[in-house]
């Protein structure tokens, strides 16, 4: 899930385009023995033995950070938007208004880069006006509410969520945010790497500045002004550990009392900017980070807060903006941050731009094209026969009383199950797109967001929405919701391939099923209720065994080291995903068990037992060459472990992994029983 739901599509419009770039498509297929690296030691290294070949054969594009085994179907379903777009912008017979005339205009005007060099930073002048007219700290907050009504994000984060507590109802919610820089730690921690990332930050945005026309001497100091007002914003923002609890955001207060919180801050005026509906209890996420934010009203002069909003306008814009914006954004957020050597080529960017504006008027036409109905019959199967084999399982826990086991059965039972695409459309009518005006088309579109969300206040929950765009390589489960939600696009080898043989679609898509139901009882999962209520539905005993055993978990992932870049995962921040994909493989064994049971034993197929084609599909989806910056900026902001580990920390914990690939006590894929984690 993502914080708050509204920013999540305006999170793709403007974020940094992190380099990826035009590929020959390969076909790709459920597992391939050629993938492996024969000759080295299942027991040692599964990651390796699984992968080795293919590790070895593929190095990373120029314009990519992280190239691994399932970067070929994303390429794929990028080709086949890059298509459906291609053929919408020719037809000229579809009727104006139409969601297939808006893809079409709105991809033709994201590859009008002439048209975006001529406009320079024109469209961007409203806004730098209204910036530059403030006199005092008392007019930030009506500027401050237009830039958030256009999806410009600085300062604080305002959006709309489900409440934690009554998941029935939508609130307004205010959170921490204002930061340029990935997280917090990149501008708190002091060792030599974090220091010279956040020196090359400081370039980076005075080169910002420098573009805008400043001089270099002022935009030395106008860097040095964000920064500073970006590290205190950092000293009052909950570290991402934190942040993966609720429990500790959820702040109910009335609005009168969210004003007594910051004085100085106008709310009314920002809420009256922002064009926000009238709702009378808000969810202060963070009251540490406003307590902060108001003193810093006080203290840091009009001047200032102006260089500070002028930074985040240009920023969130730059890839709206000519060459050089978009070059100097790359420079940073693509080499420096992430170690990607070129820029991905402009109509994949803009492939990925209309995902993000307007990616279920795309995502219907990709479903037409690419999304087989046999593919949804049969993940329906797949999905239920992962969720009789948890049923089963919670059943055999001895560690849990009858009780919890009966709550966490109802819960089971009540999740939502989405596949492929929304039975219901969003509806893009209101969104206005023009063929000439990128930028505006983009402004329009996050203007559209923020209200999409926002209108949610105070209104029941859409249970139809979905959070991702149909050709999205990924899945998730949304507490609030309580569902578990499959895209087309991740229906597709090497995750789930129709051809394939059970045991590898069981260990691989089987083993994402798991993982998602799996998160709907993770440790922080496990805290709300088969409503998506906030709750505590366990027993103080069953409790306690469960943190036992998650403490177990944390602690063998903060004990993998990763030796290019010195660090080791972070435990407690990985903990969630580790716990799914070490419930989600054993929900998706039991599952493929079971579906063997009455019938003939299936042949070996490559050589390979089902048992082990089993465990070589899970890990066959997490090959992964990935450039050292990119390593490190996911083990410092991502709840999610590196590939590696997702094959090797879960097997290592399962004895069937061992007894499948005759693995021994002493090898180092077989943790004796004493060490073991077991949670579901
Ligand atoms: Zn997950």
């Amino acid at each position: 899930m993502r914080f708050p739901s509204s920013r999540l599509a305006v999170a793709v419009i403007f974020a940094a385009l992190l380099g990826i770039a035009a590929l020959a498509q390969t076909g790709s297929r459920g597992f391939d023995p050629a993938n492996m690296c024969t000759t080295c030691n299942a027991c040692e290294d599964f990651y390796t033995y699984a992968n080795g070949g293919w590790l070895a054969k593929n190095e990373i594009p120029a314009a990519f950070s992280v190239w691994g085994t399932t970067s070929n179907l994303r390429e794929k379903n990028i080709g086949v938007l890059r298509q459906i777009l291609e053929d919408a912008d020719k037809n000229t017979t579809a009727p104006a208004g139409s969601n297939e005339r808006k893809i079409g205009e709105f991809y033709a005007s994201c590859m009008d880069e002439p048209r975006i060099e001529g406009l320079g930073v024109k469209p961007l002048a409203q806004e730098m006006a209204a910036i530059n007219k403030m006199k005092t700290t008392r007019d930030l907050p009506a500027v401050l509410g237009r830039l958030h009504d256009l999806s410009v994000r600085s300062l604080f984060n305002f959006g709309a969520v489900q409440d934690f507590k009554n998941s029935s109802v939508v609130t307004a919610i205010a959170g921490q945010g204002g930061l340029g820089l990935p997280d917090r730690d990149y501008y708190l921690k002091d060792d030599e790497k974090s220091k010279s990332v956040k020196a090359a930050y400081g370039r980076h945005v005075e080169n910002m500045f420098k573009l805008l026309g400043d001089d270099p001497a002022q935009a030395a100091t106008e860097a040095q002004v964000v920064l500073r007002i970006e590290t205190d914003l950092a000293n009052l923002s909950l570290d991402r550990v934190a942040r993966r609890d609720l429990s500790k955001q959820y702040n109910k207060m009335t609005l009168a009392d969210m004003k007594a919180v910051t004085p100085s801050f106008d709310w009314d005026a920002y809420l009256k900017a922002l064009k926000a509906p009238k709702f009378a209890d808000v969810n202060m996420a963070h009251p540490v980070f406003f307590k902060g934010v108001d003193s810093m009203l006080g203290t840091v002069s009009i001047e200032d807060w102006k260089t500070y909003l002028r930074w985040h306008l240009v920023h969130d814009a730059a890839d709206a903006l000519p060459t050089a914006f978009v070059n100097e954004n790359f420079d940073f957020y693509g080499k420096t941050l992430n170690g990607t050597k070129e820029l991905q080529p402009r109509w994949r960017r803009c492939v990925l731009a209309t995902d993000g504006v307007l990616g279920e008027a795309l995502g219907e036409v990709y479903v037409k094209k690419a999304f087989p109905p046999e593919a949804k019959a049969r993940m329906k199967e797949l999905v239920n026969n992962l969720t009789a084999a948890l049923r089963d399982d919670i059943q055999t826990l001895k560690w849990m009383s009858e009780l919890t086991q009966k709550q966490a059965i109802a819960k089971l039972e009540s999740f939502a199950v989405k596949i492929g695409y929304p039975d219901k459309w969003r509806d893009y009518s209101s969104l206005k797109i023009e063929r000439t005006a990128y930028a505006d088309n983009l402004i329009r579109a996050g203007q559209f967001e923020v209200h999409r969300g926002l209108a949610k206040i105070g209104r029941p929950v859409d249970k139809t929405e979905w959070g991702m765009t149909p050709p999205t390589v990924n899945a998730y489960y949304n507490p609030l919701m309580a569902e578990i939600v499959f895209p087309a696009g991740i229906l597709q080898p090497p995750y789930f391939d129709l051809s394939a043989d059970d045991a590898v679609n069981y260990g691989a898509i089987g083993g994402v099923i798991g993982h998602e139901m799996s998160h709907g009882f993770d440790d922080q999962g496990r805290k709300f209720d088969l409503k998506g209520n906030l709750s505590d539905w366990w027993t103080a005993e069953d409790a306690k065994n469960y943190t036992e055993r998650a403490t177990c978990v944390e602690q063998q992932f903060s004990d993998f080291r990763v030796e290019e870049v010195g660090m080791n995962q972070n435990g407690k921040l990985v903990l969630g995903e580790s716990i799914g994909d070490l419930g989600g493989l054993k929900i998706a064994w039991l599952a493929f068990q079971k579906s063997l049971q009455g019938k003939p034993r299936p042949a070996n197929i490559d050589g390979f037992t089902p048992e082990q084609r089993f465990f070589l599909g899970w890990a066959q989806v997490w090959g992964r060459n990935q450039r050292t910056e990119a390593i490190r900026q996911q083990l410092l902001t991502d709840p999610h472990p590196l590939g590696r580990f997702r094959v090797n920390g879960p097997l290592s914990n399962m004895p069937q992994f061992a007894e499948a690939f005759s693995c021994k006590l002493g090898d180092k894929m077989v943790r004796p029983e004493d060490k073991r984690c077991q949670v579901w």
